[in-house]
């Protein structure tokens, strides 16, 4: 949850469980650094689903959280008489009568998400993205997911810098039993995500990729499109609760596609010559390859050993193991 009072009311009233999450993340979405944002009962009724007196009800359980104010009216705009100023004529708004809107100022940022290597070795939903495009969506699926008792990953911007990325992102990718791919209109611009699909891929992990606004059939993962995405869209045609409810039902399917050498694959071919020299003397049934080769002849000629016997994928697969 984006605030601990969310967690404690859900304690208090379980049955309040998928209304709590909503809110919850209609919070985290108002708040502003000044302290102006705000959430109104009527505007929260529909996702939370609840009326709005019920939702009122609710909104007063965050005690200190939460400042209720009503609106004052100036301009025909129904404003904050704590911004002192009207924004569209500067009016003073001491002036201004009571207005129609009873509304809650949000005094505190929602948490962040610490990076927590030790979560990226245990956990059971990887959650790729782009910092850029993708963090608002990541952030509040970690918290759907967690509230939900599964054990997400996130990595943090801020300490994406100190951390052994191969290691950590590209061993949660490889780990987690699903990957979720935010897909937004740049994640396909950054290698580090395309890593990730891959590893994800080469150890035949679920990968659940999300529509949001980037290609669901790149170039490079062609097999990506025939993989069940979350149909639900984040832009605004459908709502979150909606999207999470179908994530959650993806989640417990069975897995029933097989891309691990389709990830093998991507990973030769964006392999590195002395990468896939160490990678030819390595494994014994690739020693007779011609190093004189250009690379992808040489990607061509271990494809053909591998797919020359069943066990040789299982071997390629651990020797690209991040490091
Ligand atoms: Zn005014």
């Amino acid at each position: 949850m984006f605030y601990k009072e969310s967690s404690s009311i859900i304690d208090r009233h379980g049955h309040w469980r998928f209304a709590v999450e909503a809110v919850d993340r209609r919070l985290a979405r108002a708040y502003r650094p000044d302290k102006l944002g705000f959430v109104e009962a009527a505007s929260l009724a529909s996702p939370a689903g609840l009326d709005e007196s019920t939702v009122a009800t609710l909104l007063a359980e965050y005690g200190d959280l939460l400042d209720a104010y009503d609106s004052v009216r100036c301009c025909d705009t129904e404003q904050d008489p704590k911004s002192g100023r009207c924004i569209e004529n500067d009016c003073d708004l001491a002036l201004a009568p009571v207005g129609s809107e009873h509304r809650h100022r949000i005094l505190r940022a929602p948490v962040r998400i610490p990076l927590d290597p030790a979560a990226a070795s245990s956990c059971n939903v990887m959650i790729s993205y782009r910092h850029s495009t993708g963090q608002s969506v990541a952030t509040e699926i970690y918290h759907h997911l967690n509230s939900q008792g599964k054990r997400p990953f996130l990595d943090d911007p801020a300490l994406v810098a100190g951390t052994p990325w191969e290691p950590v992102f590209l061993g949660a990718a490889s780990r987690a039993d699903n990957l979720l791919a935010i897909i937004t209109s740049d994640y396909w611009d950054s290698p580090y995500c395309r890593l990730e699909i891959a590893h994800s891929a080469r150890s035949g992990r679920r990968i659940i990729p999300v529509s949001c606004g980037g290609r669901l059939d790149p170039p490079e993962f062609p097999w990506l499109v025939t993989l069940t995405s979350v149909r639900e869209r984040l832009d605004g045609t459908g709502t979150t609760e909606s999207f999470l409810l179908d994530l959650d039902v993806q989640l417990e399917a069975p897995v029933v596609v097989d891309n691990r050498w389709e990830g093998c694959a991507y990973l030769l071919k964006n392999s590195s010559n002395q990468r896939l020299r160490e990678l030819t003397s390595s494994l014994g049934f690739l020693a007779g390859i011609n190093q004189r080769q250009n690379h992808d002849e040489i990607v061509a000629s271990i494809a053909a050993a591998v797919y020359s016997e069943p066990n040789r994928l299982q071997q390629l697969i651990a020797s690209l193991a991040p490091r």
